[in-house]
């Protein structure tokens, strides 16, 4: 198929697809989403199929608005006051509110509220709950423009809607609010930090069985990734010409001026430009064809958790 590409004035073109069972690319503030009616189980396999995602990894279903909650889920969460925002809430699933596929037959559904001004008026014009995974490759790292999905998808879905880069740059934060405390599946755009001062007792990880996501390789570039400290990387360079680095704007100021092969992600005390820059610069260094990429181990605070987390799963 041909891969339409549609930009913000094209909304309603968008919305038909995603209402005639396509599949539509859009952005997020967190990545770009790979769309479809979530009520509708052969555009919800239709994701599966263009992504390469094993059918065990359930889908984020997404909603325009909180109101519309009750419509696939049973229940709520105190935790659905940071919406619209990074932030994906596991809840009771209602019977029949979403396709069985979506959920991966789980009894559970995972919901979010997208900041995202043209994301919510998508969702809202094709008048469903919308399945949104990033819209890559299964294994690949998320894309953050309208080109990334197209590097991984073109030919293999309806139509992208171009909304620019998005802005986080980094998935949602995944929390369980079927248990008491809740508990934090997946680190993301919404930092540990902003959640605990809602949920002051929010537990972290633990259970890679209820988060199937977690259990595969991710976010992943076609060179290795070997983590390394910042002081290190220089040493690491000068050992093979055909290494690439992914590194602070301190680190990159201690490598031989000139050197290619060399992705900043910002100042170090600029978690959310760590976050915004990850992934475009993976691919980005992916494509010079490196023998390594080496990454700068990032302190674990704020949304550096997430991209640290990122770049694990990455080296794996
Ligand atoms: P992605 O859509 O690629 O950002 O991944 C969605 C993440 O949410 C994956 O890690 C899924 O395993 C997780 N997820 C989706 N639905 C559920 C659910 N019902 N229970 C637990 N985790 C879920
Ligand atoms: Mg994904």
């Amino acid at each position: 198929m041909t891969t339409l590409r549609l930009g913000p004035g094209d909304l309603a073109q968008a919305a038909a697809i995603l209402r005639r069972g396509g599949l539509v690319a859009f952005p997020t503030e967190t990545v770009y989403g790979l769309g479809a009616d979530a009520t509708d189980a052969r555009a919800v396999a239709g994701v599966f199929a263009a992504k390469g995602r094993p059918a065990d990894n359930p889908l984020i279903v997404h909603l325009a608005d909180a109101a519309a909650l009750g419509e696939v889920a049973e229940g709520g969460s105190p935790l659905a006051a940071l919406w619209p925002g990074p932030l994906t809430l596991v809840l009771r699933r209602r019977p029949r509110g979403v396709c069985d596929l979506a959920t991966a037959g789980l009894a559970t559904v995972a919901v979010r509220v997208p900041d995202h001004a043209l994301a919510r008026a998508l969702i809202a014009a094709a008048g469903c709950p919308v399945a949104a995974p990033s819209a890559n490759r299964s294994g690949r790292p998320s894309p953050t423009t309208a080109a990334a999905v197209l590097e991984d998808l073109d030919g293999a879905i309806d139509a992208v809607l171009d909304g620019g880069p998005t802005d986080v740059g980094v998935e949602s934060t995944v929390v369980d609010a079927t248990e008491d405390p809740p508990r934090v599946l997946r680190l993301g755009g919404l930092p540990l930090e902003a959640l605990r001062r809602l949920a002051p007792d929010i537990a972290v990880g633990g259970d890679a069985r209820r988060s199937p996501g977690t259990r595969y390789r991710h976010y992943a570039p076609r060179a290795p990734v070997v983590l390394a400290p910042g002081e290190a990387v220089a040493g690491l360079l000068a050992a093979d010409p055909r290494a690439a680095a992914l590194v602070t704007d301190e680190t990159a100021a201690r490598l031989p001026a000139g050197r290619g092969g060399v992705a900043r992600l910002g100042p170090l005390a600029d978690a959310a430009a760590h976050a915004r820059r990850l992934f475009e610069a993976l691919r980005s260094l992916d494509r010079g064809q490196p023998s390594v990429i080496v990454a700068e181990i990032l302190p674990e605070a704020g949304l550096d958790r997430a991209v640290m987390d990122r770049l694990r799963r990455a080296a794996q």
